[in-house]
């Protein structure tokens, strides 16, 4: 079977070499480009594709597919949103994902902003650079004791709450589907307006539906502490990024830790540095000493582009052989 692997960054190229190195069945070719209408026509001559998650694969690229003999689309990601999926199934394509790419790699990249932005340790790194050893403005706190707030308690959630409660924590969790193995360890589910008057330190994991749109917004951050950490590792439209950044100015958010923006996806995963970028709402972001941005990196660890590669070429084999798959998104 031969594959199309779009937005196929470097990084992609060589673990996905190395795991296909023992499927000679699937032949893999890497464009760097995402796939599009624009792109589609580097699709011919291909069996399947393979995509990320800002491809736009909508009803006129399904059907180019399909007049192709493209067969199968295999997602190197969990979310699907970027994809027709009534398209495809009508086209006869099967749309495949990754379902759980390493949860621990997210829950770690959360606490990882918390402790930069609690320890200032994305200041103290360019202080030290230029010789200034002065502590003044770094003056951090004690993680243990404090009560962290987690929203969506599911596979990354989960994780995130053991770590937390390894760092001595009190955790209030709200989910719709409460986890009791969480209350095993010591969790207490909650109401979200405790979560919210309780919590100093917040942090998403919960999916963007209707009812988590914009979640955080000047109303729900009204009922927060003053100075609370608001920590998004999730999707970027469950925070109103301009009532965000009100909040910044009158202190009501005290640190704020982005992997996921409203509008990332114009600007995350390129090299934008001789660029302008076109987003006044998110430079002004980039310019508050408390705010700390990552450019949705949380599930980037060898551990979790290894799980990618494998699952996807998994997914690939079982198509290819016809056979049942947990992970085909449109049976
Ligand atoms: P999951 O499906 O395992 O867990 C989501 C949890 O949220 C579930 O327990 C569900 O019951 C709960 N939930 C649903 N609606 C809710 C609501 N209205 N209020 C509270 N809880 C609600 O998902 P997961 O694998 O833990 O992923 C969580 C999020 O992390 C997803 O949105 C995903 O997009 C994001 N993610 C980010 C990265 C990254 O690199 N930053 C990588 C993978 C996933």
């Amino acid at each position: 079977m031969k594959v199309a692997v779009f937005s196929c960054k470097p990084y992609d190229q060589r673990t996905l070499s190395k795991a296909v190195a023992e499927t000679p069945s699937i032949e893999l070719s890497y464009f760097e480009s995402r796939l599009s209408s624009e792109t589609m026509t580097l699709t011919n001559g291909f069996d399947a594709v393979s995509c990320f998650v800002n491809d736009n694969i909508d009803r006129h690229v399904i059907q180019y597919l399909a007049d192709h003999g493209i067969t199968a689309i295999a997602l190197r990601c969990a979310g699907f949103n970027n994809v027709d999926l009534s398209a495809a199934k009508a086209a006869n394509i099967k749309v495949y994902h990754v379902p759980d790419y390493s949860p621990t790699s997210v829950a770690e990249h959360a606490v990882a902003l918390i402790m930069t932005l609690n320890r200032k340790t994305h200041r103290a790194y360019h202080r030290v650079k230029e010789g200034n050893f002065a502590l003044e403005g770094l003056l951090g706190f004690n993680v243990q004791s404090r009560t962290v707030g987690c929203i969506g308690t599911g596979r990354i959630g989960q994780a995130f709450c053991r770590i937390m409660r390894g760092f001595g924590c009190r955790v209030l969790c709200y989910d719709i589907s409460p986890n009791n193995d969480l209350v095993d360890i010591g969790c207490e589910y909650t109401d979200l307006e405790t979560l919210y008057s309780d919590s100093d330190i917040l942090s998403l994991h919960c999916p963007l539906n209707a009812s988590t749109h914009h979640l955080i917004n000047k109303n729900s951050l009204s009922k927060m502490k003053d100075g609370v950490m608001i920590i998004n590792t999730s999707r970027g439209a469950l925070v109103n990024a301009q009532e965000a950044i009100d909040a910044l100015y009158t202190g009501k958010i005290g640190y704020l830790g982005l992997d996921v923006y409203e509008q990332e996806n114009s600007i995350f995963f390129e090299d934008m540095s001789s660029h302008i970028i076109q987003d006044s709402v998110f430079q002004l972001m980039l310019t508050f000493p408390n705010v700390v941005v990552t450019g949705h990196q949380g599930y980037f660890t060898q551990e979790a582009l290894d799980h990618i590669a494998t699952t996807t070429l998994d997914n690939l084999i079982a198509h290819a052989e016809e056979k049942p798959c947990l992970r085909l998104l449109n049976p």
